[in-house]
């Protein structure tokens, strides 16, 4: 059993010339994370079709569960009953927990995240007026009804703290209030104080827990940027949060959450990284589609998440160098070949489009453990790509020959 000593670091390496990014090294309770680095989602404790095992073998270094859906079911104190969320879901590697924020409010309060990939939600989609809200925000905290049963619950800075604890993930994130682009000025203004204000109650009771909880391994916490596509308010929230000392606490890296539009993603992650202290890591909350970890990590942002990889892979899309493809139509019911030449996935040296169509087409459970794992190798790949490129200073050359490739198609 691991000691309170045993603590969180991150170490920079090479930056990108003229740029933001760089390499680097989070070290965790549970093994370190070479950055950038690509962070597979397990929403409830596990990566949807795949085993922990094969998880591990397509490269992934490390996996984010979420607080919200872990705290409905099965409940935060089963997960710490098992020893973790780690040794619940036999997964050895560093693990992270998101607030719950995001899911309380984009469930609750009827609008979907905004991001980059995301373009063609419809509007209706993204904040849904009208409708029956499921949760109401105030400067306490934010009151929801369970979407499984109908029980109402309040999530508040302390209780984001205790029920990350509890899940005892090695990175947490403070409990942020998300906006959207539909959000006035006005309200993002009042939005970033409440998220400050918020993050300071999360470092109090983090600084509570620790000490409560130091038979178990250090957990890291990372403060979230908001402030939307506004740069005053980005810089303010960043510069904020940096200097933010409760207790003798501070954040051990940050997030950078909220709405943010594809084609600003690099703009906005760039003005936060400028503003954030560079010894420490900063994550990315969820961006959408492969080109957009170019914008990403040239900005600054060391590590991300996106659940798209695995969810567009139950659908039969598949990645690749050229863009995505259905291997649900009908040209590939006679193609013998791999998902893509040359891929070293375990689905693409095993087997072929033409079974992958036949499973897709007969609704067999084996084809989004496949096409899941291609999708996530590929990803995966793809940043441990870029940071090779990176150390090798190679990385403009990288982007621009692959971004080239991938959007000619
Ligand atoms: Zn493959």
């Amino acid at each position: 059993m691991h000691g309170p000593d045993v603590s969180f670091s991150f170490e920079a390496g090479t930056r990108i010339e003229g740029e933001l990014g760089r390499t680097g090294v989070i070290t965790t309770p549970h093994g370190t994370i070479r950055t950038p680095a690509f962070v597979v989602v397990g929403t409830k404790a596990t990566v949807k079709a795949v085993l922990p095992e094969a998880v591990a073998d397509l490269g992934a270094q490390a996996v984010l569960a979420n607080a919200y859906h872990l705290f409905l079911q099965p409940g935060f104190d089963i997960v710490d009953a098992a020893g973790g969320l780690g040794r619940f879901m036999n997964w050895p590697g560093p693990t992270f927990t998101d607030s719950g924020g995001f899911q309380v409010m984009s469930l609750g309060v009827g609008f979907k995240k905004v991001l980059a990939m995301d373009t063609t939600v419809p509007d209706d989609e993204v904040i849904a007026e009208g409708s029956t809200r499921l949760a109401q925000v105030d400067d306490d905290g934010v009151t929801f009804t369970s979407y499984l049963n109908g029980d109402t619950h309040r999530f508040t800075p302390e209780v984001s703290m205790r029920i990350q604890h509890q899940l005892g993930a090695d990175i947490m994130f403070a409990f942020d209030e998300l906006t959207t682009l539909m959000n006035t000025r006005d309200y993002q203004e009042r939005s970033v104080e409440r998220t400050h204000a918020w993050a300071a109650r999360c470092l109090a009771e983090h600084g509570r827990l620790t000490q409560e909880r130091s038979h178990r391994p250090y957990q890291a916490l990372f403060g979230v940027v908001q402030g939307a596509q506004y740069e005053d308010l980005r810089r303010q929230a960043a510069t904020g949060l940096a200097s933010l000392e409760v207790d003798g606490h501070r954040f051990d890296g940050y997030g950078i959450g909220g709405a943010l539009e594809k084609e600003n993603l690099g703009t906005i992650v760039g003005w936060v990284s400028e503003s954030l202290p560079e010894d420490k890591p900063r994550h990315l909350l969820g961006i959408s589609e492969p080109d957009d970890l170019f914008a990403g990590i040239a900005a600054g942002a060391d590590t991300f998440d996106c659940v798209n990889p695995s969810r567009v892979a139950r659908n039969a899309a598949i990645y690749t160098h050229r863009g995505r493809y259905n291997v649900n139509t009908a040209a590939y019911r006679r193609d013998f070949g791999p998902l893509e030449d040359g891929c070293g996935c375990y689905t693409c040296t095993h087997y072929s489009r033409a079974y992958l169509h036949h499973l897709f087409k007969a609704k067999e459970m084996l084809a989004s453990t496949l096409a899941t794992i291609h999708n996530e190798w590929f990803t995966v790949k793809l940043v441990d790509d870029i940071r090779d490129s990176i150390e090798q200073g190679r990385f403009v050359e990288l982007r621009t020959e692959w971004l080239d490739r991938y959007q000619r198609g």
